[in-house]
This record gives structure tokens, sequence and C-alpha cells, in this order.
């Protein structure tokens, strides 16, 4: 193990050196971030922030519920946003949670207050903070429909309100307008949610609905980062594609293309690496686009450095 080589000063949160990135991504597979935080609160988070060498590389992880760190891993700093003990609460007719709440208790918090049109957030197994960050959605809803506004935290740990005005968001992204004044990097510290009334009982009901559908069409069982590629367009597919160019069950190592749902790539027991993960998915890139004439485009984030 490396050792620490900033005096880091008043910090209440976890600091770790050569963390296991596969700890930390529902893959169950990737290599160490050099440097490792995992922040007590938004200001421990800020004074963290405050105190990195503005040359250090930063990657925001919220539950790597779509994200691939390479084998040889982050030569960086890694913060970690996911806490369990995280919640939402209601702040002036609005729901507010920090980027490191789970989705999922997004949805029932929504619910238990009569909220609706936040129920598909029970399908997504990521923090708000990784919703915002790639508009993640499903059943019809996405994350950027329901936002009022959020605050971001920027290099220097310094935090700021931003409307939603201020973003550009389509499907499976969003980015700061390019007239939005910025110093830098920001990323997504917390939110605010705009929602309809609603009704417990029947956001009980539509949730229940969707994990049951979920269970019975995705390989929640095993290792997965969700879709890997993008729908190409309406009515087409990843999956399909996926399966017309005969790639079902088709394996690379311990990663393998799932027969259950084409688009997921599991990995059954985490014995796949990184490695074993990517060239499956240039391969599936690859296959498909010469079958299909249709480039796939990765949804997954795949960041790090090779072994
Ligand atoms: C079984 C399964 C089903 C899924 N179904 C869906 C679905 O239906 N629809 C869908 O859209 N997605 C789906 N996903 C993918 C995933 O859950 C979402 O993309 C989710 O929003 C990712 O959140 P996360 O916290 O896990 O992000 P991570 O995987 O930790 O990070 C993903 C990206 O977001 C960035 N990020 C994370 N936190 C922040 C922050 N605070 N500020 C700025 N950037 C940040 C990271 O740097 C990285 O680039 C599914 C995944 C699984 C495993």
């Amino acid at each position: 193990m490396s050792k620490e080589t900033i005096q880091f000063e008043g910090l209440r949160g976890e600091l770790r050196r050569d963390e296991p990135m596969s700890q930390h991504a529902s893959w169950k597979a990737g290599g160490p971030a050099n440097r490792f935080f995992a922040p007590a609160d938004l200001e421990d988070l800020s004074m963290f922030l405050g105190q990195l060498p503005p040359e250090e590389q930063v990657l925001f992880v919220g539950l790597g519920s779509n994200l691939l760190v390479r084998e040889g891993g982050w030569r960086g700093t890694v913060i970690l946003t996911y806490a369990a003990s995280k919640r939402p609460r209601m702040e002036e007719g609005l729901l507010y949670a920090e980027a490191g709440v789970a989705c999922p208790r997004v949805a029932r918090f929504s619910a238990d207050n009569n909220l609706g049109s936040a129920e598909w957030l029970t399908g997504i197994p990521g923090t708000v903070g990784g919703a915002l960050a790639g508009n993640a959605g499903c059943y019809g809803g996405e994350t950027w429909d329901i936002v009022e506004r959020v605050v971001t935290i920027n290099r220097r740990g310094q935090l700021r309100r931003r409307s939603r005005d201020e973003f550009e968001f389509g499907y499976r992204r969003c980015e700061l307008k390019t007239d939005a004044s910025s110093d830098g990097d920001e990323w997504f510290a917390s939110a605010h949610f705009k929602l309809p009334e609603g009704d417990r009982e029947e956001s009980r009901a539509i949730m229940q609905a969707l994990l049951t559908k979920r269970r019975s069409t995705q390989p929640l069982q095993l290792p997965n980062a969700g879709s890997v590629f993008r729908n190409p367009a309406e009515g087409k597919t990843a999956a399909k594609l996926i399966q017309f160019a005969g790639l079902r069950k088709y394996a690379i190592g311990g990663a393998r293309v799932s027969e259950k749902h084409a688009n997921f790539i599991v990995n059954p027991g985490g014995a796949g690496t990184a490695a074993d993960i990517e060239i499956l998915i240039l391969h599936v890139q690859e296959v498909v686009e010469e079958k299909t004439n249709v480039r796939l485009v990765p949804e997954v984030r795949i960041v790090g450095e090779a072994k």
C-alpha cells in the first residue's frame, strides 16, 4: 500500500490509499484508486477538495452502477458520495436529496409523502448524483424532468446553486450550458426535485409492478451495470441488435453477454476482470456493426488506466 503524501487537516470522512474499485462498482471488477475519500458530509467534502492539489484528477462515484474502472486503476482521487445512511427530506415543498442518496430511496420517500412522478427511480440502482450526471431514466421518466435546481461543488470545494435552465440534457446526457459561467470542473452535490401530488398506494403499486417486470427481464442476481449500450434509435433497441448478431451468451474470460437481456454484460461471482468486460464491449460493438451497420455507443462510463 502506498503512503499518503498530503497532510490533510480536519477531515471527518474516511481517507484510504489503493482502494479496490471492484468494491464500489456493481460489476464487481476494476482496478484501485490511488486515493479514495468518503466524506462525512458536504462540509467535509468541501474541506477535502480545498486541500487537494489542483492538478490531481478527481472522479466522483456514487453506487458504481454505470462505471468500469480499468485494471490499472484511477491515478488520482475517487470521491465516494454514496452512504447508506443518507436520506431525502422535504424542504419548502420540494424534495431535497444529496448526491449520495440512492435513487430507490427517493422513489419510496416520494410515495410515502404522496408525491407522484418519481416511481420509476425505484428501478435505478444508483445515486442521485449519478442519475443527474447521466440523466438516468426508464419507463417514460427522466431525472431532469423532475429537477427544480441543484447545488454543484467545484474543484476548490465551493458550492454553487444552479437552476435547471443552466443545463442542457437529453437521452442519457447532461452538460452545463456553454454560456453558463464556470471556472472548471463541477460535480453534483445535491438536488431539489419538484414533484406533483400523487397517491401513496398508487405509487407503491407502480413501483411494485416495475420491480417485478425488472426481475423478470433483467439478470439482477448477477453482477452487471445495467444497459451497456444506448439504444440507437426509436424502436431499435441495442438488445435486439446484439441478439440479431448472435452474441447472446458470448463470453470473454469471466464476462458474458446475458442470456436474459442481451444489452447486459454479467460478471458471475466477480470472476471477470475489467479488461474481460471492456474487450467484450468492444467485440460486441464490432460484430454488431459488421452485421447491422449500426455502431453502438456505450452508455457505461469506462475510465482509468489499462494494466
Ligand atoms: C440492474 C441495473 C439497471 C439499470 N437500469 C437503468 C435504467 O433503467 N435507466 C438508466 O438510466 N440507468 C440504469 N442503470 C444504470 C445506472 O444505475 C444509472 O446510470 C445510475 O444513474 C448511475 O448512478 P451511480 O450512482 O451508480 O453512478 P456511478 O456509476 O457511480 O457513476 C456514473 C457516472 O456518473 C458520474 N457521477 C457520479 N456521481 C456524480 C456526481 N455527484 N456528480 C457528477 N458526476 C457524478 C461518475 O463520475 C460517472 O461518470 C442500471 C444499472 C443497473 C446495474
